[in-house]
């Protein structure tokens, strides 16, 4: 709901939403249909300049509605290419999202929060706390306004391992599936969208049975949940049996997968041990796993597993036919990878982010 007095922002509303629009003011649905083909697809900020409207309906849209993305403040580009992109939003808070150039393609890594209330005691993010949830308008945005910076190919990907914890803003988020899959916006098939969630297993079964259903990520990250507690808070509200369980029962479709994140951290959790428990546990369910090296920064007293016990873990799945892979996270020069976007100290120069 918009607060009083405020202007409706039609981007980031769905198509049904502006044909429910449309309805309510008086005009047929496929004029709410014309209204997204204009900012999703045009790409028009401008209700005066959507010609096909009626004159009189552009007016009084004009005086109820605005067309507002984030802004993109402030830009670093990786010696990888990656971009790291830091946005304006209306209220004065900032939010990050990656462009990463990949062997196959384009991905965008968006936030979902500005901030987190998960607090990951390895993720940087976790340290401004939790601010709020973006809006769908917020999410997509991120998309739209990098588009404008640079030639983004059509298809890309988009992982929604950013700021924040996806499926605690899971409203927003569903929206903005709709808006980036529709065929009047990006037309993104749904696997090219991978959500990832720190382990909120309820709304991640919400999320699996649902209209549009995207690739899932699970940030599992332990094989014990004394190591899970002390790592990831939110085990204490879904230990890794009751999150596996959950897991080992969401719907995929054919030939689908779950991923796994594995943060491997030195000493901690990338021991011969874990690597067998890790296997126990993802036994029986449709997975990959993605093991990515922790990305060290000043702040936090944790450090990089060693390569050869990464080259170890790996191959101790492999041999249990595992199907995993090591994950190097991009823009570790500029403060852009896995585990670094947070309020701008993570530019560089404030601190070299390490990583
Ligand atoms: N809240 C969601 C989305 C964030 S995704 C989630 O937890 O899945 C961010 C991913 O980066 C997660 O898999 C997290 O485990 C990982 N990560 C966080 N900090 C990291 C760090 N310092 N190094 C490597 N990966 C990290």
């Amino acid at each position: 709901m918009k607060p009083k007095g405020t202007k409706l922002n039609l981007f980031g509303c769905t198509k049904q939403e502006l044909v429910d629009l449309a309805l309510k003011q008086g005009q047929p649905a496929f004029r709410g249909s014309q209204v997204f083909q204009w900012i999703y697809q045009k790409r028009v900020t401008a209700i005066s300049e959507m010609s096909n409207l009626p004159l009189a309906w552009r007016d009084q849209l004009e005086s109820e509605c605005v067309i507002k993305m984030p802004t993109i403040s402030r830009r670093h580009v990786s010696q990888d290419e990656s971009i790291k992109y830091i946005f304006n939003l209306d209220d004065g808070s900032e939010v990050e999202a990656v462009y990463m150039k990949m062997t196959k393609g384009v991905t965008l890594c968006l936030s979902s929060q500005v901030g987190c209330a998960q607090d990951c005691s390895f993720c940087l993010t976790a340290s401004m706390g939790f601010i709020r949830n973006l809006s769908c308008g917020e999410m997509v945005g991120q998309v739209f306004a990098i588009a404008q910076d640079i030639d983004l190919p059509v298809p890309f990907n988009v992982v929604m391992m950013g700021m924040g914890e996806p499926l605690l803003n899971l409203k927003n988020l569903q929206r903005m599936l709709k808006v980036l899959t529709d065929e009047h916006c990006f037309s993104l098939s749904p696997k090219r969208i991978t959500v990832s969630t720190s382990g909120h297993a309820r709304n991640l079964q919400k999320l699996a049975e649902s209209e549009i259903v995207p690739r899932l990520a699970i940030s599992l990250n332990a094989t014990t949940d004394e190591q899970r507690d002390a790592l990831m808070p939110v085990n204490l509200k879904w230990n890794i049996k009751e999150l596996l369980e959950i897991c080992r029962h969401l719907p995929l479709k054919p030939r689908e997968r779950l991923t796994f994140e594995y943060v491997m951290i030195r000493d901690l959790n990338d021991s011969d041990a874990d690597a067998k428990r890790l296997i126990r546990l993802v036994r029986g369910i449709r997975c990959k796993i993605n093991l990515i090296p922790f990305n060290e920064t000043p702040e936090l007293n944790y450090q990089q597993s060693l390569l050869e016990r990464i080259e170890a873990f790996h191959q101790i799945l492999n041999q249990a036919r595992v199907t995993n892979t090591v994950r190097w996270s991009k823009g570790r020069d500029i403060g852009a990878a896995c585990g670094q976007l947070a309020r701008p100290t993570s530019e560089p120069g404030a601190h070299i982010l390490a990583v």
